[in-house]
């Protein structure tokens, strides 16, 4: 079972793992700062090295408990070998601004239309999400962006921690949420901005909303009734 580096601490751009297991180009951890993707989080990509080796990491992903790189050639070292690893952090960055921009835009959602998320992808470049509202415009995703902004502005500092599956079923608003998480889970990883948002997450976050910058709408489109979808990005 790898170690998951990233849901204590958003920040390790480095880090030193043991090699547990080679299979061609995959490579499993003992643990590892690389996120595998889900949540509609992409994945990590960045660096395996090993002595004046280096291997690109051009994707990850999670297979039962493990975390696998890909690498883009088949390694020299051998299980049991430490290596270090290197994300490409202005992407990473880039997704994790998003990540916490999306929170905020969904909590503004939800507050000021009822709407919940039905769909979404955190991009580098865009970022999509879709809302169950019915009666939505170009117009009222420009005042929830705006909104948005006002709380980004802010400054709030991001609080990321654990609670037992129990405890966290009390919080009002996560239930709904919880319905992706495994049943075997005891212990929930809970990621609050507090007064705005508070959701078990398990993908990597800003720790001040004031490192989003400005979130900017980029698109607007009706693709249902029920299904508004909105595309953004955010800049410095
Ligand atoms: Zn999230």
């Amino acid at each position: 079972m790898t170690k998951l580096l990233y849901l204590k601490d958003s920040y390790i751009k480095e880090f030193e793992a043991k090699v547990v297991k080679i299979t061609e180009n995959k490579v499993v951890l003992d643990k590892t700062a690389f996120y595998p993707g889900g949540g509609g989080l992409p994945y990590d990509t960045g660096t395996l090295i090993h002595g004046s080796k280096e291997y690109r990491v051009v994707k990850v992903c999670k297979e039962d408990n493990n975390v696998v790189h890909f690498l883009e050639n088949e390694p020299d070292f051998c299980e049991g070998d430490l290596v270090k690893g290197i994300l490409d952090w202005d992407r990473r960055y880039m997704i994790m601004r998003m990540h916490t921009a999306a929170h905020i835009l969904a909590a503004v959602m939800y507050k000021e239309y009822n709407a919940l998320i039905s769909g979404g992808a955190i991009g580098v470049e865009e970022s999509r999400l879709d809302f169950t509202v019915e009666k939505f415009s170009r117009l009222l995703a420009e005042e929830v962006v705006l909104k948005a902004n006002e709380i980004a502005k802010k400054g709030i500092e991001v609080k990321i921690y654990f609670l037992p599956r129990e405890q966290a079923l009390q919080i009002p608003g996560i239930v709904k949420l919880l319905s992706r998480m495994p049943p075997q889970v005891k212990e929930l990883r809970i990621v609050e901005i507090p007064d705005i948002d508070i959701q078990a997450d398990g993908g990597p976050h800003v720790a001040n909303t004031s490192e989003i910058g400005e979130i900017v709408l980029l698109k607007y489109e009706s693709k249902g009734r029920l299904r508004k979808r909105i595309y953004y990005t955010v800049k410095k």
